[in-house]
């Protein structure tokens, strides 16, 4: 009897364990606060879940990039960098790898990452 009560209990410590990591994978609640940077100067700070589809032009000296919003993502769709890597990086997708523009002094990332984390972890 006692043994089917832990089997029971670690069947739903795992089933939960699993549970949790879905939501980890799926939840867009972590992918919605997006900074768009300069210089570590946060320029736009956009909640994506909030958003309309829309672009707008982030100009930068003689230069300038575009920035697509779409269904929640972002992405940068043209810039006039030389390099392209911005808008060849695509949508943003993890928090591990921000959309950068070097040459434009330009960078997309999720709000959530690090400060989040810090904080539940304290
Ligand atoms: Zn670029």
């Amino acid at each position: 009897m006692k043994q089917r009560v832990l089997i029971a209990v670690a069947a739903a410590i795992f089933a939960a364990g699993i549970v949790g990591c879905l939501l980890l994978l799926f939840a867009p609640s972590d992918h919605n606060k997006v900074l768009i940077r300069r210089d570590g100067e946060v320029l736009y700070s956009l909640d994506l879940s909030k958003e309309t589809n829309r672009t707008f032009v982030i100009p930068y000296g003689g230069s300038s990039n575009t920035i697509e919003i779409r269904d929640g993502r972002i992405r940068v769709l043209e810039a006039e960098c030389p390099d392209k890597v911005c808008v060849r990086t695509g949508w943003l997708s993890s928090s591990a790898i921000p959309i950068v523009c070097l040459p434009n002094h330009l960078e997309i990332s999720f709000a959530s990452g690090n400060d989040d984390i810090d904080a539940v972890a304290e």
